[in-house]
């Protein structure tokens, strides 16, 4: 398929579900619109909402391809995942495009990057296709045992609106690779690139009925997650709404869920940090996806020797940053705007709340009146029981505070509910590995923060999440262990 023959675009969008490799009207008429960031113009008021008619539809049609699926040969499987994969970069710009249209993200600094890691995830994943091997224990007391890794029927991808085609690769690709059947349900404030894949599933050559996508809102995503025929539900996005998953995949057939949830990562640099190095990391780390990042470095402790220093260095290259904000269609743009209405309206009451008891250190205005830009803020002193210092806010808002000792600073980072990210920011190689090693969280940066990569488990520990997605970790959360018993005397 070529760009030219790439059936979708900004002037014809993709406004119909597709499922059993057809793309198809909902049997539910409900439709619901989205509205551009740039400006809040209506972008689409032709969004299908798949009902509960749809979504019953599309797990038949995945129960009835499970079979052959699970069955195909590795060379095969492993043969579709890659082309799906180079055909989803062949379309980037075009499959950036269609996110751009609702989520406001520029292309060069963030569009082009998350589908960089849905073509990634493929790869990596295809690679593991025919290497995912289970155990063999030799013969003792008469009886040799193997395990093998059973897929687990059909499942289900609910994905966010800050990263809608990076995130459909972390879920879809190592379900896919290990035999599942993959149902995806994007967010309702991102939908456009998800059901654009379909033309790109059906290309690449999976089977009708392995690879599917639902466009809805919360009500398509509780059906997929309290559906009796779905065996598991990988979920992305707030911890409210993942509790609920949880609950209603206990209630429904206990099927398994992996949770990938929100954060509110401490950044610690002390003293013998290298300066720039350390000011890089966090700036970038609060910056990119214009803060709507589940792993932001959203807290930043700074001890006191180098507070000051830190200050005004974190400072400048924020209204650095803040000078490249503009409309994400412009390619040069670094920084665009928030993804709606409603997020806008959540940070600016975080900043203004803030603002009142709090000193700002920069930023904390609008930029332009149309559209949703907001200036990269940053609260200085901040109380443990502020309200920016304890929740999630989501956007480019961060606090900056100061430390005295290790003991106190790591009190101070691992006093939340959260425990996605962290990073460590040193010279010293042994205070650098003790810090790591007392971080309350899923993943920890030495002098480095708000990363990842495809081959090191991604997930969050107390409540930023439940399992872990990349690496043999995916594929494991993905699969059933099954001991095979040989009884070797009969
Ligand atoms: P959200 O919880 O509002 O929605 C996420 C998805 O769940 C959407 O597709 C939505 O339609 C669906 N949903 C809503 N209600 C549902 C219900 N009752 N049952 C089933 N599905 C339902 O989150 P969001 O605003 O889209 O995303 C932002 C959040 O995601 C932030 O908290 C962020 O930290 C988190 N996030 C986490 C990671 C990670 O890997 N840890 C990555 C990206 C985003």
């Amino acid at each position: 398929m070529s760009p030219a023959t790439f059936p979708f675009s900004r002037g014809t969008l993709p406004t119909q579900l597709f499922i059993n490799n057809e793309y198809i009207d909902p049997k539910d008429p409900s439709t619901f619109s989205v509205f551009n960031p740039r400006d809040n113009s209506l972008v689409s008021n032709k969004v299908p909402q798949a009902g509960p008619e749809d979504v019953d539809a599309a797990v038949s049609a995945a129960e009835a391809a499970f079979p052959q699926w699970k069955a195909i040969t590795a060379t095969e499987r492993r043969r579709i995942l890659l082309k799906f994969a180079a055909l989803v970069q062949e379309h980037a710009e075009a499959l950036a495009e269609l996110t751009r249209l609702t989520l406001g993200a520029p292309y060069n600094a963030f569009g082009k990057f998350e589908i960089d890691l849905c073509t990634n995830a493929f790869e990596y994943n295809a690679g593991w296709i025919d290497k995912f091997a289970g155990e063999a224990y030799p013969q003792q007391d008469g009886f040799m045992r193997i395990t093998r890794h059973e897929p687990l029927g059909v499942t289900a991808g609910i994905v966010p609106w800050n990263g809608p085609i990076g995130t459909v690769g972390l879920k879809a690709a190592p379900a896919l690779a290990t035999g599942n059947c993959f149902i995806l349900k994007p967010s309702e404030k991102t939908p456009f690139a998800a059901l654009a894949l379909g033309a790109l599933i059906k290309e690449a050559g999976f089977p009708p009925g392995v690879f599917q996508v639902l466009s809805g809102d919360g009500k398509t995503g509780a059906l997929l997650a309290s559906h009796m025929r779905v065996r598991k539900v990988s979920f992305t996005g707030s911890i409210p709404t993942g509790k609920k998953v949880q609950k209603m995949a206990a209630e429904s057939n206990l099927k398994r869920v992996t949770l990938e949830l929100g954060g509110k990562s401490p950044a610690v640099v002390f003293d013998d940090a290298n300066l720039e190095n350390a000011v890089t990391w966090c700036v970038n780390a609060i910056t990119i996806n214009t803060g709507q990042a589940c792993f932001a470095a959203s807290r930043v402790y700074v001890q006191e020797g180098i507070f000051d220093k830190f200050t005004e260095k974190y400072k400048a290259a924020l209204e650095e940053k803040a000078k490249g904000i503009n409309d994400p269609e412009d390619p040069s743009t670094v920084m665009g705007p928030l993804v709606d209405k409603a997020q806008f309206q959540r940070v600016t009451g975080f900043v203004e709340r803030g603002a009142q008891t709090n000193k700002i250190l920069t930023g904390g205005q609008r930029v332009g009146d149309k559209g949703f830009y907001i200036q990269p803020t940053v609260f200085t002193d901040v109380k443990q029981d502020e309200e920016i210092y304890k929740e999630e806010i989501f956007g480019p808002v961060s606090i900056l505070n100061s430390f005295k000792t290790e003991e106190e600073v790591l009190k101070k980072a691992n006093a939340t509910e959260y425990g996605l990210m962290a990073g460590v920011f040193t010279q010293d190689i042994n205070r650098a590995l003790r810090v790591a090693s007392e971080f309350e969280s899923g993943m920890v940066g030495v002098n480095c923060i708000s990363l990842n990569f495809l081959n090191t488990p991604f997930g969050g520990s107390k409540q930023s999440g439940l399992g872990r997605e990349c690496g043999r970790d995916a594929l494991e959360h993905f699969t059933e262990p099954k001991t095979v018993m040989i009884n070797l005397t009969y």
